[in-house]
């Protein structure tokens, strides 16, 4: 099973998540502070979808745009 480490911002804990968990807020397994969500995949946002997503995300995020055109 794939697992990838979040770090708490809280405590400095490493905490392995599973990757089925990808995208899924959780919570420190030491401290208890919510976990922000991670992606070890890129998302495809839609127009509709840009703004919600950045406006619940709590950490940084790399946006790379393009169209058809
Ligand atoms: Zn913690």
């Amino acid at each position: 099973m794939d697992t990838y480490l979040v770090t708490c911002s809280a405590c400095g804990a490493e905490n392995r998540i599973p990757a089925e968990m990808e995208g899924k807020r959780g919570r420190c397994g030491s401290c208890r502070a919510p976990l922000p969500p991670l992606f070890r995949r890129p998302q495809q946002l839609s127009e509709r979808s840009f703004d919600a997503f950045l406006a619940d995300y709590p950490g940084p995020v790399l946006a790379e745009f393009w169209a058809p055109w």
